[in-house]
């Protein structure tokens, strides 16, 4: 439920995050990148942008979390040796943006939203406290997420977002490098809301399986690397 920004930023802080990170396809990130904010599934739609569809929309939709942000506390893909299902473009958030005097309460997920159980007590699915999240907060816990419910669907980080990580799935579409055409159309629409974006190659952990899963998956490819459907 409902937790201050502020003290969520110094237990979060305490415990090492410098980021939010928020993990998308291209084509939803550069509709990010052009109106300059992180915005809910629902607020993409509702403004007639661009954005590829996702494996838990109908989710979203069914437990009310359809206008929500949500934000990762660590880079699930180093962390977990794997792409990220939800896209190759990861943006890393400075966790100052938690100190602006606008920020309203947040909320804290105990558990994803696709682990949801109907007719379960909010307690289940949300950290009741700051005292609750001091106790069991850990840093790299996929199921904490950070997410923003009372922001009107829409996050500006424009001031908080400098540094884009983006996944080289090693493929090409008629000659087309998707990882040349994803970049282009990232610091393309960068530019359209006057954001300074640097783009950085991501570098696996040994052993990480996207590659084995870009390879395995041409349509994912296709699907998170065009920057329009
Ligand atoms: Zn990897």
């Amino acid at each position: 439920m409902e937790l201050n920004a502020l003290q969520v930023y110094e237990i979060l802080k305490g415990r090492g995050v410098e980021f939010l990170h928020h993990a998308n396809s291209v084509q939803t990130t550069c509709s990010f990148l052009r109106s300059g904010r992180l915005m809910s599934r629902g607020s993409i739609i509702s403004s007639g942008l661009g954005q590829t569809p996702q494996y838990s929309d109908e989710i979203d939709k069914k437990y009310g979390i359809w206008f929500d942000v949500f934000t990762d506390t660590v880079d699930i893909h180093h962390r977990a040796s794997r792409r990220n299902i939800y896209g190759p473009v990861l943006l890393k958030i400075k966790l100052e943006i938690l100190q602006v005097p606008y920020m309203p309460p947040l909320w804290i997920s105990k558990k994803n939203p696709t682990k949801w159980v109907d007719g379960e007590p909010l307690a289940n699915r949300w950290c009741s406290s700051i005292e609750e999240l001091k106790n069991q907060f850990i840093k790299g816990e996929f199921d904490q997420m950070i997410v923003f419910r009372h922001i009107g669907g829409s996050l500006p980080i424009k001031e908080y977002v400098s540094d884009i990580i983006l996944d080289e799935p090693n493929q090409e579409y008629y000659g087309l490098k998707f990882y040349d055409l994803a970049a282009g159309a990232l610091f393309s629409s960068a530019g359209g809301s006057g954001m300074q974006i640097t783009i950085h190659k991501r570098v696996c952990n040994y052993g990480c399986k996207c590659q084995i899963e870009y390879s395995s998956n041409p349509e994912a490819v296709i699907k998170y690397y065009f920057p329009y459907t």
